[in-house]
């Protein structure tokens, strides 16, 4: 039931993350590098113990569950490059308009925000604590994937009216992602090889993706420090949760 009333803040997030990035273009840096330290936090400071303390329960080799936070993290890495070479590529034809490659980037987006949806509900399947925490991850960098729909729609030559359709369609994926996880109870050994999966896919984001997009065009000591307050905030809350 949280799983499902937190699916409506991921929604509430990624809307207004997009309807924002259409505003408000100057401090999204800022929001960016906060969110980075927010992630990195779950990561360390509830994901990671979680798994641990699951191994030692359970008694499991650790091998398997390292594997998984590392094909979490390499098969961001790969499909998001993959669709940058693509769009490399379309430099070579700068005088074609391909609002596709905008339609095909927002759709990967899509995909995505299904599995951070996906990620909440089997969070919640492992406990109520990792669960919120990952709700946390999500809902707080959520914001940026409505963003990048927008601007990735709107960089290819969409209409304003189509890349609001396609964030409607980003908001509405995590919710259907939770929702999902309703219909199934993943056996505990598998919830662990997804918790580290998931890890390394939120490792991903955090540090490869939003992090460098934070510092894109100039970093400050401000950025750094709203990334350590990030950090900070989720190691104060995993005391308590
Ligand atoms: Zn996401």
């Amino acid at each position: 039931m949280e799983a499902v009333l937190l699916s409506i803040a991921t929604f509430v997030s990624t809307y207004s993350g997009g309807l924002l990035a259409v505003k408000l273009k100057n401090k999204l840096h800022l929001i960016m590098g906060f969110t980075a330290g927010v992630i990195l936090g779950v990561v360390f400071f509830e994901i990671f113990p979680e798994i641990i303390e699951q191994i030692k329960e359970r008694d499991i080799v650790p091998t398997g569950v390292m594997i998984a936070l590392l094909a979490g993290f390499l098969v961001f890495h790969i499909l998001e490059k993959a669709i940058l070479i693509h769009h490399a590529h379309e430099g070579d034809y700068a005088e074609h308009i391909h609002p596709q490659v905008g339609v095909l980037s927002a759709l990967a987006l899509i995909g995505h925000s299904f599995l951070d949806g996906f990620g909440i509900g089997l969070g919640f399947q492992a406990s109520p604590a990792v669960g919120l925490l990952v709700a946390i991850a999500v809902v707080s960098h959520d914001f940026t994937d409505g963003m990048n729909t927008i601007m990735m729609m709107l960089s290819h030559e969409n209409s304003l009216k189509r890349a609001k359709v396609f964030l409607l369609f980003d908001a509405l994926a995590p919710v259907l992602g939770v929702l999902a996880t309703l219909f199934f109870k993943l056996p505990p050994t598998f919830l662990i090889l997804y918790l580290g999966f998931f890890a390394g896919f939120l490792l991903y984001i955090g540090a490869s993706d939003i992090l460098p997009q934070a510092h894109m065009k100039k970093s400050s000591y401000q950025l750094m420090s709203l990334t350590v307050l990030g950090v900070l905030l989720i190691f104060v809350i995993s005391r308590f949760v």
